[in-house]
């Protein structure tokens, strides 16, 4: 990859080191230029005439959104933003007195409350299958809960929001076929920052963001559900997008995922969210998860060799994340500093994920992506409070 070229083609890279790309990265200038653009045709000639003019590049997402993660183009759809995206998928599942719903340890607490409603609304049960020594989900715990028979779903996120593993997906999914289980994949920060192919995984649905790996607007993000299975699920909510009314009292859903959208959106977001997913896939997922996936090894690395400095990230294969503490110092504090020295960082919310046996008060979140360097990584060192 040529680094020096895409961080010219990155304004925020000439301002900031930004280590915080788990929370919201830096959009490239087709990205930012997409949206303003957009946003300013709709100032001057009026809303619905921009969204005519610029049809193309509207219905251009669709395209590039499924040539990025090895879907359909009916098979997704524009959503506001990841959670929103997730529920229109889970709560369209109709779950039954005693049907189970599986998960992970490190599941994202958003997530997690869903579960718990829909235990409290329809009686059914969520178990959280446990972890392998590394801390990784034990496959064959999975698989000992499957062959139960009364899993209606097993539901995770691909990378957790807060510590540097990656979840086997792929496992699970093959896992899930055998069993005849939906597979519901929360890959809010995986997209954009690991290689995925939506029929290689086994998913049947996958929610993602724009502002993430993606380097998407905020306000941003889609739905993937399999198309076998899109006609079985009807979205909680429904609008004249989703379904035509047939009069006096009947209506007909869409037979697309489109049928998890409404009408009204962020056009420009569309828009620059397409262009976001083209970015990604024109570079090549795999050398950007080869990239990321280095750094992020190389500054574990140079963390664990400090004094005082723990690294905490736990599982068989990392990602881009990377949590640590620093012995005597409040994460918080932490971050300030190296605010103070122009780096970006982020602290973890023990309320974000509330399965984590490991759950800490908080740590220290440092989360790179492809245009960081090397040097921004020893800004990041040179910035930690010393013991
Ligand atoms: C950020 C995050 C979400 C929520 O995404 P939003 O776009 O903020 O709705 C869901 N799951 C995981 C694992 C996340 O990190």
């Amino acid at each position: 990859m040529d680094i020096e070229r895409l961080r010219r083609d990155t304004p925020g890279c000439a301002k900031v080191a930004h280590l915080n790309n788990a929370g919201a990265a830096l959009p490239p200038i087709p990205v930012i230029e997409a949206v303003s653009e957009h946003f300013a045709l709709e100032s001057t000639i009026g809303g619905y005439e921009a969204a005519e003019q610029n049809d193309a590049a509207i219905r251009h997402f669709y395209d590039a959104v499924a040539r990025l993660v090895g879907a359909r183009a009916d098979e997704i759809a524009y959503v506001e933003n990841a959670t929103r995206a997730w529920d229109m998928a889970f709560y369209s599942i109709p779950f039954a007195d005693g049907d189970r719903i599986l998960t992970t340890t490190s599941e994202y607490s958003s997530n997690a409350i869903a579960y718990q409603q829909m235990a409290a609304a329809k009686g059914a049960r969520v178990d959280v299958v446990p972890d392998e020594a590394g801390g990784t989900l034990s496959l064959d715990a999975l698989e000992a809960e499957l062959a139960k028979g009364d899993v209606r779903l097993v539901s995770l996120n691909h990378v957790p929001t807060q510590n540097g593993l990656v979840n086997p997906a792929a496992e699970v999914g093959r896992l899930c076929r055998e069993h005849g289980v939906l597979f519901l994949l929360d890959a809010c920060q995986s997209v954009g920052q690991l290689a995925i192919d939506v029929n290689e995984i086994g998913c049947d649905m996958l929610s993602a963001t724009g502002r993430k790996y993606l380097r998407g607007p905020r306000g941003t993000g889609f739905l993937y559900v399999r198309r076998e299975i899109l006609r079985t699920l009807v979205p909680p909510f429904l609008d004249l997008q989703a379904a035509t009314w047939k009069a006096p009292d009947g209506f007909e859903l869409r037979d697309d995922a489109q049928r998890f959208e409404t009408w009204e959106r962020y056009v420009a977001g569309q828009i620059g969210l397409g262009v976001a997913a083209a970015y990604a896939a024109d570079l090549g997922m795999a050398d950007i998860e080869t990239r990321v996936t280095g750094l992020a090894a190389r500054l574990r690395e140079e963390l664990a060799a400090r004094p005082g400095v723990a690294v905490l990230d736990k599982g068989a294969r990392p990602s881009g994340i990377v949590t640590f503490s620093v012995d005597g110092h409040d994460p918080a504090a932490v971050k300030d500093a190296a605010r103070k020295h122009g780096v970006n960082i982020n602290v973890t919310n023990p309320l974000s994920h509330g399965y984590d046996p490991d759950a800490r008060p908080a740590a220290v979140r440092a989360s790179v992506h492809y245009y960081n360097t090397e040097e921004e990584l020893e800004r990041l060192l040179a910035a930690l409070p010393k013991e």
